[in-house]
């Protein structure tokens, strides 16, 4: 009897899919080594943690988990509608925006859609889009020599537009580059593109970047119906754990977002729980002040070892080894230090290191040092 192939039977564009490769978790590490005092840098997750008014009003919410959430996430629609000044109905909630971008493709990409990103842009825009079977258009990204390497070149992914272009996926600032667009590119971008396709601009890391001409790109959609600006509370608020994240669009955008989410995508803990950490604006500013620091001390510690790295606006930075990125990140761990290897992203010999309080980016350049120096 022949045995069934069920990948090959899969969806078209399913079995050339490449899964997402998440950072390894601590845990993992110190079972396999059986070390101690590990730590991750991997994911760009907030050293500092959520603020704590949110661990707080999560205590008080445990005692409502028998009960379905607000499936319509009404009280942190109206707490993100007041902060961003938008109406309610411009709001889709998702489980982490990465939830966003799958839903944009469901109802946006099929077989015979074409789909646009960047070369070097985030991992699950071609995950979303191959499974539904799209075919993925992926424009060339700048040199390394540029003075935003490897980051989006817009003319060369407005160059793939075609008449079966249905969505355009901007990461701003991009991960794993940390580069960024100004508002003056992005917005002529978004002037040249045909107004029937969906162009999402993903906001991970808005709260962090600190540029003057740096785009908050809900401004936009006063001006262009066919924008959704995603963001999340996995970065910055420091939520990671507990998969929040929301998309900005017009209101006739929202509606089929809306129309194809499961009825209870985000759970009743991290509604409450993103309430809080939206209030509290000052565990933000200063999650933001220590990401400064770290960057600065990255680059400053990347400069005096020689090691070339992308300037980046986000929490993390991603360097050049010169060797097999796997080959650094593998003696890293061996140190206690996890990172991310970037290979998926067509960057072998880089990684992408998050940054960690003082003590930890401390602890990764005296490793990188050790591992560096060792033969
Ligand atoms: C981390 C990240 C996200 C956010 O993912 P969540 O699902 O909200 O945790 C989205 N886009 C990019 C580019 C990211 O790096």
């Amino acid at each position: 009897m022949s045995q069934t192939d069920f990948l090959q039977q899969a969806n078209k564009g399913i079995a050339e899919l490449q899964p997402y490769q998440p950072g390894k978790p601590v845990d993992e590490l110190e079972r396999e080594l059986g070390i101690k005092n590990s730590i991750k840098l991997a994911s760009n997750e907030n050293p500092l943690g959520p603020s704590p008014k949110a661990i707080n009003v999560i205590k008080t919410s445990l005692n409502g988990l028998a009960f379905y959430p607000d499936g319509n996430g009404f009280r942190l629609k109206q707490a993100l509608s007041a902060k961003l000044d938008v109406s309610e109905d411009m709001i889709t909630l998702g489980n982490g925006s990465n939830e966003i971008l799958e839903l944009v493709a469901h109802a946006w990409l099929n077989p015979q859609a074409e789909v646009i990103f960047s070369k070097h842009a985030f991992a699950v825009y071609p995950i979303v889009s191959q499974a539904v079977g799209a075919n993925i258009r992926m424009a060339d990204a700048y040199p390394v020599e540029h003075a935003s390497p490897f980051g989006h070149n817009l003319d060369a992914m407005l160059g793939l537009v075609t008449d079966s272009t249905q969505v355009i996926f901007v990461a701003n600032p991009n991960n794993p580059t940390g580069t960024w667009l100004q508002k003056a590119e992005l917005e002529a971008f978004i002037n040249k593109v045909p107004e029937n396709i969906v162009i999402v601009i993903d906001e991970a890391y808005f709260e962090y970047v600190n540029e003057d001409e740096y785009p908050n790109s809900i401004a936009f959609l006063g001006k262009y119906k066919n924008i959704i600006v995603t963001r999340t509370f996995s970065k910055i608020y420091g939520l990671a754990g507990l998969r929040i994240g929301y998309a900005v669009s017009s209101p006739d955008l929202a509606e089929v977002l809306n129309r194809i989410r499961q009825p209870f995508n985000t759970n009743s803990l991290a509604q409450e729980a993103a309430i809080a950490a939206l209030g509290d604006t000052e565990h933000v500013e200063y999650s933001k002040q220590v990401n400064l620091f770290g960057l600065q001390q990255y680059e400053t510690g990347f400069a005096r070892r020689n090691i070339n790295f992308i300037p980046s606006v986000a929490n993390f930075i991603t360097a050049d080894f010169g060797i097999p990125g796997t080959t650094v990140y593998e003696k890293l761990l061996r140190k206690g230090v996890i990172v991310r290897p970037i290979a998926n992203y067509a960057m072998p010999d880089w990684l992408r290191i998050t940054v960690g309080n003082e003590a930890q980016n401390n602890r990764v350049l005296t490793a990188l040092d050790q591992v560096l120096n060792a033969d």
